[in-house]
């Protein structure tokens, strides 16, 4: 049977995201660390982590807890080291799960999350870092805290719940300029005390570095178009 082989070079492509980067943060005035890259592996096989891991490259994201679950077990038994971040929003009754598998949570939107990631912190006895999603442009279809109701939940899961927050993550809406919501976002860590900014993607994380971003989530730029 024939068909179009595509040979994804992932190491290659991981070493031009990182040159790219670079390049962006070039003329920033007084740049802070470049960003640690997420490479988001959702839609890709074991067999396209394993280039990215032999290259090197330890921090991958994930957008469903069920697909990670089926993917990553038996890669980080052979990479103890991998780093893995939820991206995708959670429901409340896969938190266990989420708790148990995930070293970052970028998705806490919700005072029903908050409280259900801290009982499964204390029962399993595992904290992964815990960033806040905020809905930047106010899509009523997308996942993330209000910019209204942000202070409110920072609010309950440090003074309340005892959970640390180390962060903000956004998706910008699509067709408008990235650099605005950014701005928003790092005003908004700033504001809170909040050191990390998990912001920009394949299209935009050259703006986003170049913006103060600690972390960019990259997907079809480093393993190329998604199955499905
Ligand atoms: C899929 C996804 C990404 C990566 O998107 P690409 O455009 O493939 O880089 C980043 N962040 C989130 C939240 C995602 O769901």
């Amino acid at each position: 049977m024939a068909g179009t082989v595509h040979v994804i070079d992932v190491a290659g492509n991981l070493s031009l995201v990182k040159e790219r980067i670079r390049k962006a943060m070039a003329d920033v005035e007084q740049p802070g660390p470049e960003p640690e890259i997420v490479a988001v592996s959702k839609g890709h096989d074991v067999t396209a982590i394993s280039k990215a891991l032999s290259a090197g490259h330890r921090r991958f994201g994930e957008n469903r807890v069920q697909e990670a679950q089926e993917k990553w077990p038996d890669l980080i038994g052979s990479y103890p080291d991998v780093a893995l971040h939820l991206i995708g929003g959670l429901q409340s009754n896969k938190v266990d799960e989420a708790v148990a598998l995930f070293d970052v949570i970028e998705s806490l939107d919700r005072p029903r999350l908050a409280r259900r990631l801290a009982n499964a912190m204390a029962k399993l006895d595992r904290k992964p870092r815990l960033y806040i999603q905020v809905n930047v442009g106010e899509e009523p279809q997308k996942g993330g805290v209000s910019l209204k109701d942000l202070p409110a939940l920072l609010d309950l899961c440090r003074k309340e719940l005892g959970l640390e927050i180390d962060g903000l993550m956004c998706i910008p809406p699509k067709g408008d300029d990235p650099a605005l919501y950014f701005a928003l976002l790092a005003k908004l860590a700033r504001r809170h005390g909040l050191s990390q900014l998990s912001m920009g993607m394949s299209a935009d994380y050259e703006v986003a570095a170049a913006m103060g971003a600690s972390s960019v989530r990259v997907g079809t730029a480093i393993f190329g178009e998604r199955r499905s």
